[in-house]
Order: C-alpha cells, then sequence, then structure tokens
C-alpha cells in the first residue's frame, strides 16, 4: 500500500502486511513519515531532551509524539 508522508507528502510504497500498514489501516497510526522525516525529528526531540530535560524516550519509540 501507499503511504503519504505527513510532513514532506512523499509517497512511500510500504509492505501491505507490514506492521506499520496494519495500524495505518487500524487507524491507530493516523500518520505516516517518512525515513528522512522520522530521522530530522528524532534528531530535533534529542536536542530538545537535551535543551529541557523533557522524557520522550517511549513517544519516541513509537513515533506517536507528533500528534
Ligand atoms: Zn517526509
Amino acid at each position: 500500500m501507499r503511504a503519504k508522508c505527513i510532513l514532506c507528502d512523499r509517497v512511500d510504497k510500504i509492505e501491505a502486511y507490514s506492521l506499520l500498514a496494519k495500524q495505518l489501516r487500524k487507524k491507530r497510526k493516523m500518520s505516516y513519515l517518512c525515513d528522512e522525516c522520522s530521522e530530522r525529528i528524532s534528531d530535533k526531540t534529542h536536542e530538545r531532551k537535551q535543551s529541557a530535560n523533557f522524557n520522550l524516550y517511549k513517544e519516541e519509540q513509537t513515533e506517536d509524539y507528533i500528534r
């Protein structure tokens, strides 16, 4: 199936039977991020964590913190 990145509008093909595809179909995960953007965001999160001592570790793993 196809998933559109919410940040850069890039359309990626993802495995139809992958966990991510399943989550998107069930709307458990409303947003898709391409590898590039999720990397960029985890960099930012990392910076923020260092400056504000903000614990986002769990959210970072599921990538749900962007909502
Ligand atoms: Zn993207």
